[in-house]
């Protein structure tokens, strides 16, 4: 079922003003005020069967989160979310609530407008980060179990929180020197904060989750090695195996990578970055690509350039797989767009980019994408640019499963079986390198589903522990609850 709505709210989101963005990686969207908090919570109905939650991946308590928001109860709101979510403040600002996701679904949006559920949870999430700490939830007696979880990206971090609740020691192994994955190197700061995410990872960590940082494995250790020395192994190492240009001229100084070119400004943090800036863009940058990570590509470079940078799409504005409130912002920010223009080959001086020359398309018929398909006009156009960057697309990272022989799926995916277990015995996997490259609430509920799986698998049973996963949401969406809810009753622990 894919939802889309719009917003035209009372409190439209505030924004930093565009001309302040220029060269400028502060965070665009605003907060709400303590007051637009309440009063937008209170437009929620508290639906007795909360479609907003049922469309959640992670069944966020957005329902209980806003009865409580309303009445001032921070911090109830808070535990009520954090319960399935250890990155509330993060998925608060990069979830697209508005496409298919809780906004989308809202009640209140076939009245007008939906609650913007987002704007409350990022609220909440700040409250609790900058306001008043709350305390971690209760973990269950330690069981003498260790659990290796390879990739420390938003499928690994909500892995290893469940584990750690359940009574494991988890040690999360990361090739890079932070943890966060793709929400850490790939999503911009303007986006997501550095300071948010690093937060509720280093709270995640404060649960007595242990991280190793710069440790690839497969390289530095085996997956043998973790299989003799942790009772299971959970791999979470996301899509990272970039479509490669084959345009003509790729080789050129001045053409880019652009997933490489967001981890290198965004893995040290922007501010290190810009005192030893890598990347020569020059003043007119193309974008080839026309989904999300081509528009960061692209606001990312207009925020270094303070130039003219264009996103160059081979089919319609339509049919951009973009989150349409971002896409607003960076025309905002003088983002240019061109549609029906596909690089057919880059052209250079002395090894160097001097322009790219496109093949104009018009629509076809519809692929297997559900969008209509660009064709070849035949006609050519010849672009001046002083750099390119390229973001066509992403898949699976396929290098651990190729180095420990673990069996794979489409585009090198890992395979798993309905109990997230993969071909090798006691090795689960999770979130992107499962699915291909998809949204982090999503790559979080996978990374939590296999973690009730393998918890299952240690203990050998599939019922008295299945309680706190489930848990929460059949407590959440129980008739009982809604009442107690309603009445403002204190929540109950959940079942040790
Ligand atoms: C540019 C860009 C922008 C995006 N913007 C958004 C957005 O706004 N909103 C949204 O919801 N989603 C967004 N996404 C998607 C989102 O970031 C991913 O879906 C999500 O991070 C996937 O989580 P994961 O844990 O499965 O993988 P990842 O986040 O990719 O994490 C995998 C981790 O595994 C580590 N790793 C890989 N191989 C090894 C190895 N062999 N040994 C040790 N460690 C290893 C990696 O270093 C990485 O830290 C964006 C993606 C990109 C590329
Ligand atoms: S669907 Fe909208 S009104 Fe209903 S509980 Fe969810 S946020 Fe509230």
């Amino acid at each position: 079922m894919s939802l889309k709505t719009e917003r035209t709210s009372k409190f439209p989101f505030p924004k930093l003003e565009a001309g302040l963005r220029q060269g400028n990686f502060e965070e665009v969207q605003l907060p709400y005020t303590l007051e637009e908090a309440m009063e937008e919570a209170s437009r929620c109905v508290t639906c007795g069967n909360p479609i907003c939650m049922d469309v959640c991946p992670l069944q966020t308590d957005i329902r209980g989160m806003c009865e409580a928001v309303a009445r001032g109860d921070f911090s109830t709101a808070y535990h009520r979310i954090r319960e399935t979510n250890p990155l509330l403040g993060t998925t608060a600002r990069c979830c697209p609530q508005l496409d298919s996701l809780c906004e989308a679904a809202c009640v209140m949006g076939s009245r007008g407008e939906p609650v913007a559920s987002g704007m409350i949870q990022r609220f909440v999430a700040d409250w609790e980060r900058t306001t008043s700490k709350q305390p971690d939830p209760v973990r269950m007696e330690a069981t003498g179990k260790k659990v290796a979880v390879v990739g420390g990206g938003p499928a690994g971090l909500a892995a290893a929180e469940l584990l750690t609740r359940y009574g494991h020691e988890v040690t999360i192994l990361d090739e890079l020197p932070f943890l966060g994955g793709t929400a850490w190197y790939g999503i911009p700061d303007y986006h997501l904060p550095k300071d948010v995410l690093k937060y509720e990872a280093e709270r995640i960590l404060g649960m007595g989750v242990v991280a190793k940082t710069g440790v690839r494995v497969g390289r530095d250790v085996t997956l043998d090695e973790l299989r003799s020395d942790y009772d299971a192994v959970l791999v979470a190492t996301g899509a990272k195996d970039v479509t490669r240009s084959e345009t003509p001229g790729s080789d050129l100084a001045g053409v880019y990578d652009g997933y490489q070119f967001l981890e290198d400004v965004f893995v040290g943090g922007v501010k290190s970055y810009l005192r030893n800036p890598k990347y020569n863009l020059g003043k007119k940058v193309l974008v080839i690509g026309g989904g999300d990570s081509a528009l960061d590509c692209a606001r990312t470079a207009l925020r270094l350039t303070q130039g003219d940078v264009t996103m160059v799409y081979r089919r319609t504005e339509a049919e951009m797989p973009v989150d349409e409130i971002l896409v607003g912002e960076g025309k905002e920010e003088g983002l240019k767009l061109m549609f029906l223009m596909a690089p057919k080959a880059y052209l250079g001086a002395g090894g160097r980019l001097r322009k790219a020359t496109m093949s104009v398309m018009k629509l076809g018929e519809v692929d297997s994408s559900g969008r209509r398909s660009p064709v070849p006009t035949g006609e050519t156009v010849d672009i001046e640019c002083d750099s390119v960057i390229v973001a066509i697309g992403r898949g699976p990272s396929t290098f651990l499963q190729k180095s420990a022989g673990i069996a794979t799926g489409p585009k090198g995916s890992i395979a798993i079986d309905g109990r997230s277990m993969t071909s090798v015995p006691g090795v689960f996997a999770a979130g992107d390198v499962v699915t291909g490259e998809s949204l982090v609430v999503k790559a979080m509920s996978k990374g939590r589903e296999a973690a009730q799986h393998l918890h299952e698998y240690l203990l050998g049973t599939q019922l008295e522990h299945r309680s706190l996963y489930d848990y929460y949401f059949t407590r959440r969406t129980s008739g009982r609850y809604y009442r107690d809810m309603l009445d403002g009753k204190e929540e109950v622990l959940p079942p040790e």
